[in-house]
């Protein structure tokens, strides 16, 4: 299965994304992790990404694109794989067509995870992440439910940079559902509910693509 997560941030994506990779046995690429990953180990890629990150901004093209197409040649990869945060643009999606192309593996789909946006800023300005793994916790943990790590508040879910995330969405990561509906690979559920039922829900509308 090769499959790509699209939504707003707080839309549960990477979630879901545990959730989905597990049940399909694939590689969870998240490009959000994978700068946070850097960023806290000091890497230069990390040191460069920072700024970008913690004002909500888009790194550039240019090394967000050479840090997936490093990922997506690493072994795990081979056999399928869940994009979650890539792509994040038309660019990026047409990046990610030509690299697809050039393997002969077509991607499967697309899923998109659709929620009001007020439910996203009551989500995002909520929401704790766990410094040791990295997963979301619900606001009010005082530890992180997988492995009890220290809870923070991640920089760009501070009030005044969810506003600049979510413009930024709808400015350059939205048209990328008009992108994949015309490539014929969309498909859409609801992202609203408990955590299990919008795993089904997604689970399901993939059993008919496959
Ligand atoms: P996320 O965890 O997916 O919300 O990503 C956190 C931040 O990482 C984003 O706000 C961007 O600064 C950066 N980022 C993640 N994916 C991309 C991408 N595909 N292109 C550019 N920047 C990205």
């Amino acid at each position: 299965m090769r499959l790509v997560l699209v939504g707003p941030p707080g839309a549960g994506k990477g979630t879901q994304a545990a959730f989905l990779s597990a049940h399909y046995s694939i590689p969870h690429i998240s490009t959000g992790d994978i700068f946070r990953a850097n960023m806290k180990a000091g890497t230069p890629l990390g040191l460069e990404a920072k700024a970008f990150v913690d004002r909500g901004e888009l790194v550039s093209d240019e090394i967000t694109n050479a840090m997936v197409r490093a990922r997506l040649e690493e072994s795990d990869a081979e056999n399928g794989f869940l994009l979650d945060g890539w792509p994040r643009n038309v660019s990026q999606a047409e990046v990610l067509r030509a690299i697809m192309a050039e393997k002969k593996t077509p991607l499967n789909a697309v899923l998109e995870f659709s929620i009001p946006s007020e439910e996203i800023i009551a989500r995002l300005s909520s929401r704790m992440t766990c410094r040791e793994c990295g997963k979301p916790a619900e606001a009010g943990s005082t530890n992180c439910p997988s492995d009890g790590g220290e809870l923070y508040q991640r920089e760009d879910d501070k009030a005044e940079v969810i506003a600049r995330r979510l413009a930024v969405y709808e400015e350059q990561t939205a048209p990328i559902i008009h992108f994949y509906r015309t490539e014929g690979l969309l498909i859409t559920v609801s992202a609203v509910g408990e955590v299990s039922e919008i795993t089904h829900r997604a689970i399901d509308a993939l059993s008919r693509v496959q």
